[in-house]
């Protein structure tokens, strides 16, 4: 087979590797500091048979932040856009990931957008489900189909580490619930969250996650589109303005393309009606995002045009 990204990924990954000595892996949620900080992996899906796959791309590593963008798929299925943002608005904060600043001065107290910690978790609440092993498992057969995966789980000593720690989203969905933000029970919630967070996936997997996003909503192994059109491109627009935290304009410029990243040093990214990307570096810059992997993706966007501006 020709292989049109095998050499090239090659000599990507060899070039950032340098760069994860200069970031850390994220240690406040306990059970994540265990990582190796030297790890780099890249994946692409073009929507054939198979991924073209450089570096540690074997290595399972949990959602974090990147689950943002499925649950907010989800509950854009679930309830619709009008209901799902008159919980959470549209706009970029430009505040750390977990900031909790902004809540109180938006009147009405609602969350800036998905894609911040209080967002995802004013989401999470939307998602639907008699229990929360009935909206974990739709969400995890969610995340089965856009990935072509039926071994995807969730890693529970994650979760549980999470669960144990997570004062500040505890904070956050409290603040929600005394505004009518978010109803029901706030343990419940973040049982729930710190599971979705937790759900284990290798880059291959990201990279098909990022195709269907890219493609409509299509996977090419499905018979049927598993997220409507509108709704890939609304939560891609959102990867544009939010997905890489408060460094996300400096990454539309360098890069340009859609993309989402999480703590555990995960990055999906989706190129327009072309390929997925799926990262792995779990050394973190300051603002959390995985040191070699936004290198990685300048390197790529810079060598195959993909920057969608
Ligand atoms: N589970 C993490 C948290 O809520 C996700 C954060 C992230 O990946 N940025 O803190």
């Amino acid at each position: 087979m020709v292989c049109r990204y095998g050499d090239d990924l090659k000599m990507m990954v060899e070039q950032v590797k340098q760069y994860t000595s200069e970031g850390k892996v994220a240690d406040y949620i306990p059970a994540l500091s265990v990582a190796d900080p030297s790890k780099v992996a890249v994946a692409i899906y073009d929507g054939n048979d198979t991924c073209f796959s450089e570096g540690n791309f074997n290595e399972k590593f949990t959602l974090q932040s990147i689950s943002k963008v499925l649950t907010l798929a989800l509950a854009l299925m679930d309830h619709g856009e009008k209901y799902v943002f008159s919980k959470v608005g549209m706009e970029p904060t430009g505040d750390p990931f977990n900031s909790i600043s902004k809540l109180e001065t938006q009147i009405p107290s609602k969350p800036l957008n998905p894609m911040i910690n209080a967002g995802a978790l004013a989401v999470s609440s939307l998602i639907k489900g008699s229990s929360n092993e009935e909206k974990l498992e739709r969400l995890l057969q969610f995340v089965r189909d856009l990935s072509g995966n039926d071994q995807i789980s969730y890693n529970k000593e994650v979760a549980q580490s999470e669960f144990e720690t997570a004062d500040l989203n505890r904070a956050l969905s409290y603040f929600m619930k005394q505004h009518g933000v978010l109803t029901g029970d706030v343990d419940e919630l973040l049982d729930f969250y710190t599971k979705q967070c937790a759900i284990e996936v290798n880059c291959e997997d990201l990279a098909k996650i990022g195709f269907a996003l890219a493609n409509q909503g299509k996977h090419p192994l499905q018979k049927n589109d598993i997220i409507p059109a509108e709704i890939a491109r609304l939560v891609k627009t959102f990867m544009v303005t939010c997905g890489m935290y408060n460094a996300s304009g400096e990454f539309a410029i360098r890069v340009g393309i859609p993309a989402k990243s999480g703590v555990s040093g995960g990055i999906v990214g989706a190129v327009p009606g072309n390929i997925g990307i799926g990262i792995y570096g779990p050394a973190l810059d300051k603002k959390g995002n995985s040191v070699a992997g936004m290198r990685l993706l300048e390197l790529l966007s810079s060598k195959y045009h993909l920057s969608i501006f």
